[in-house]
């Protein structure tokens, strides 16, 4: 069921007066209110310029995590590291890259939140045990991290990080059997989403959890073997694109070729659905499945769903360009450059500190003027958290003359918190919690308020359609967690890939 509020006709009072996104709003919040994915990782097996291409690989992958990033490669068995804070582009230069010899590597970029924006999270981690060195990088979260590493420093574990990967680490370490299979030991005391890289001197093993909450890809460049959490790092460095790796699966790559294996069966397959809604680009495609064609049926369903009469159609930039295209090709309404973002403003140094993000938020989208005014306007955006944000925006459409806002999301209403990755705020926060979609439209001054159905977002995927959810989690939105979450300490996600 579509949920959806409209304004019948009357005059919509300024819930807001205060400054907009150009401008700063001096306040403590985030000026961003946008769910954040946590952190992409890339590797490479097989090829002599290893670290050159995990540089670009990346690079692809900046989007998935700015905070901090790091390549570590193989060559014949010495591991070469280096692990900044920063952009990719800012934590290696030319020398750099040129140190990191072999043809073997992983690489990691990350998202944290204030707790844990430090260097000695950053990955790859490094570790040596009694097989050797292991280089260890994840994308995604361990709901029962908390009680596994309770479990290990009481059993005389010493930690050096508040990292997952460093869990499974230690997990691997304590094991006798060889490595293989205290891997696959390892992975199966995990509860959570995660998508894993592991390197040692003379292989690479990938791994994600039995749900697939947190994409992976293999590619292939000639004979070399590459991994990326999304189809666009292969593009980026000529690679073709093999496969998905599945849920439950565990792949290792030595001088023997690839080995395909398993460490648990898929129980119910659940990719993570705000990964087709916002987090992966456009130009990736998961399962086969293109981000920028979903998102365009999204925006097409959703305008099936929740026809709103308007003279232009407008997506917030850029995740919802795809959108907005596809909502404006379903109704004959032009589409429209109606928000601009500064491409230029660049990344909040240090995004996390909540010092720096108050001053970083002098920016990023402009309404245009000589589009929307005196002009009956649908804005489309992929998501609402918290609501600041489409005030804010809905407000700068009224300010630069925009008649009415019509606003339309592409996704069910944002209700309950992510346990797989994604860094949500206090449940108390997400706005639709605790009001009902009128409550949510007068709290973000828009004319009508309508939100994409379940079933419109599960048919816009098109995927594994004779799976449950067609394998998708959408527990952010209907609360169906395809793990348990209820441990006694459980972790939300507000800082992983730790
Ligand atoms: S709860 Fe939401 S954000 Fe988290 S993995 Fe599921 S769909 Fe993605």
């Amino acid at each position: 069921m579509t949920s959806s509020v409209v304004n019948g006709g009357t005059a919509v009072t300024r819930l807001w007066t205060g400054d907009y996104y150009n401008e700063g709003n001096g306040s403590k919040e985030s000026i961003f209110d946008k769910v954040k994915e946590e952190c992409g990782v890339f590797g490479v097996y097989g090829h002599p310029d290893a670290a050159n291409l995990s540089y670009y690989g990346l690079h692809a992958l900046q989007h998935r995590g700015e905070e901090s990033c790091g390549i570590c490669t193989s060559d014949d068995g010495v591991f070469n590291f280096h692990r900044g804070m920063g952009l990719v582009k800012e934590v290696f230069d030319r020398d750099r890259l040129e140190s990191l010899k072999g043809s073997q590597a992983i690489g990691h970029v990350r998202y944290s939140t204030s707790g844990s924006s430090q260097l000695g999270n950053a990955q790859p981690l490094v570790f040596k045990y009694r097989g050797g060195d292991l280089a260890v990088c994840t994308n995604g979260n361990l709901v029962n991290e908390p009680g596994i590493r309770k479990e290990l420093e009481e059993s005389g574990s010493i930690f050096q990080t508040t990292s997952d990967t460093e869990v499974i680490a230690h997990l691997i370490a304590r094991s006798p059997k060889d490595l293989i299979e205290a891997v696959k030991d390892a992975f199966s005391r995990l509860i959570g989403g995660y998508a894993f890289l592991i390197q040692t001197k003379d292989c690479l093993i990938t791994a994600c959890d039995p749900h697939g909450l947190r994409p992976m890809v293999m590619g292939r460049l000639g004979e070399a073997y590459i991994f990326a959490s999304e189809s666009c790092a292969l593009e980026t460095i000529g690679a073709q694109y093999v496969r998905d790796i599945q849920p439950g699966e565990l792949l290792v790559v030595d001088k023997n070729g690839l080995r395909e294996d398993r460490f648990a069966p898929m129980v119910r397959r659940a990719m993570c659905a705000m990964e087709y809604i916002y987090f992966a680009r456009p130009d990736s495609d998961i399962y086969g499945v293109n981000l920028h064609t979903s998102r365009k049926r999204m925006g097409q369903i959703l305008a099936q769903e929740s026809f709103v009469d308007a003279d232009v159609v407008t997506g917030v930039p850029d995740s919802s360009i795809s959108a907005a295209i596809g909502y404006a090709e379903q109704t004959g309404i032009p589409y429209e450059l109606g928000l601009i973002k500064n491409k230029y403003t660049g990344r909040t140094f240090i995004q996390p500190s909540q010092e720096l993000r108050e001053k970083g938020v002098k920016m990023k989208l402009s309404a245009v003027r000589k589009v929307v005014e005196g002009k009956r306007v649908v804005m489309i955006d992929d998501s609402i958290v918290r609501g600041t944000t489409s005030l804010r925006i809905v407000n700068m459409l009224r300010d630069a003359g925009a008649l009415e806002v019509h606003v339309c999301i592409t996704s069910p209403p944002f209700m309950n918190p992510c346990y797989y990755g994604i860094d949500t705020p206090n449940p108390a926060d997400l706005i639709a919690s605790s009001k009902t979609v009128e409550e949510i439209r007068q709290a973000i001054n828009a004319d009508s308020l309508f939100f994409l159905s379940e079933k419109g977002l599960k048919d816009a995927v098109g995927v594994h359609e004779n799976e449950y959810n067609n394998g998708l989690c959408m527990a952010c939105f209907n609360n169906d967690y395809p793990t348990p979450v209820q441990f006694e300490d459980a972790k939300l996600t507000s800082c992983s890939c730790d």
